[in-house]
């Protein structure tokens, strides 16, 4: 991030505990405006727990310190003013593609026929033209997790927090999403922090890459991954990619061994 851009989002010492347990301990991070940020860590180690204090579910311990689009700001004043796809992102079963993708504007009280026009418009982008009428069991696991994406971009927040929205899907369908998730990126320009436990598909999507630490959570690496875009296949093969794989899964082990270690004793 250069010295002149405001962050977005600025975290210092953020921390959150669920009675006796630290969840988190003094996260401190910049992200910059328009900027990809993926974060990778041993499971609980604190990923979706930093999500629900970015969403405004949960409010952070005393001592946090949230700056919001240069504001200061408490967890819960991020309700609805950031676009968040929960790890299990359930579709409602009864209702069709369409309705499921306005839920959030419904929420906030929008119109329903104009959202889902707007709605509508955004399908072909998201792979779903024609699918407007399907029902969630109708669709392939890429399909749904498409809707569950095009929910959270039609509900406009500069900032879109995902959490593992990949992760149950097959290698070769995660590949052609990674790839058509850059798509959208770009052209919507918003800005995305990503959780996800696979190293390849954080190099591949993040302009920086964050190590999270075993339980007490917080920033144990930073990388940056200045591979150009738009990225394809080849940059997965590149020597650049294979380095920094290497640093990053080294620094991953040492943490998953603690929790590891933890389990064991
Ligand atoms: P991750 O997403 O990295 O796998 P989580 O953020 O889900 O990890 O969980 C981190 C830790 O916080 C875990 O030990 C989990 O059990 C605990 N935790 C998360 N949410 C709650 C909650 N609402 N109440 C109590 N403990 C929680
Ligand atoms: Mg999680």
């Amino acid at each position: 991030m250069s010295e002149t851009t405001k962050p977005i989002l600025d975290l210092r010492n953020l921390s959150k505990t669920f009675g006796e347990v630290q969840a988190l301990s003094n996260v401190n991070l910049k992200v910059a405006p328009g900027e990809f940020v993926t974060l990778v860590g041993p499971s609980g180690c604190g990923k979706s727990t930093l999500f629900s204090l970015l969403s405004g579910l949960e409010d952070a311990d005393a001592g946090s310190t949230v700056r919001f689009e240069d504001r200061s700001v408490m967890s819960k004043d991020l309700l609805g003013k950031v676009s968040f796809m929960p790890q299990r992102d359930l579709l409602l079963a009864w209702r069709n593609v369409i309705d499921n993708a306005i839920l959030p504007l419904e929420m906030e009280g929008a119109n329903r026929s104009q959202a889902r026009k707007q709605a509508q418009r955004m399908l072909p982008e998201f792979g779903l033209a024609g699918f407007a009428d399907k029902f969630p069991h109708e669709l392939s696991g890429g399909m749904r997790q498409r809707v569950a994406l095009m929910r959270t971009f039609l509900f406009k927040r500069d900032l879109m927090l995902l959490d593992e929205p990949f992760g149950a899907l097959d290698a070769l369908t995660r590949t052609m999403m990674q790839r058509w998730l850059l798509d959208v990126w770009q052209k919507h320009k918003r800005t995305v922090l990503f959780i996800t436990h696979d190293v390849d598909e954080a190099i591949f999507l993040g302009d920086r890459v964050l190590v999270m630490s075993a339980r007490p959570g917080g920033i144990k690496l930073e990388r940056k991954i200045d591979l150009p875009r738009p990225r394809n296949a080849d940059a997965v093969t590149s020597p650049e990619f294979i380095s920094l794989k290497r640093d990053l899964l080294e620094a991953i082990e040492e943490e998953s061994m603690k929790t590891f270690g933890a389990v064991q004793t």
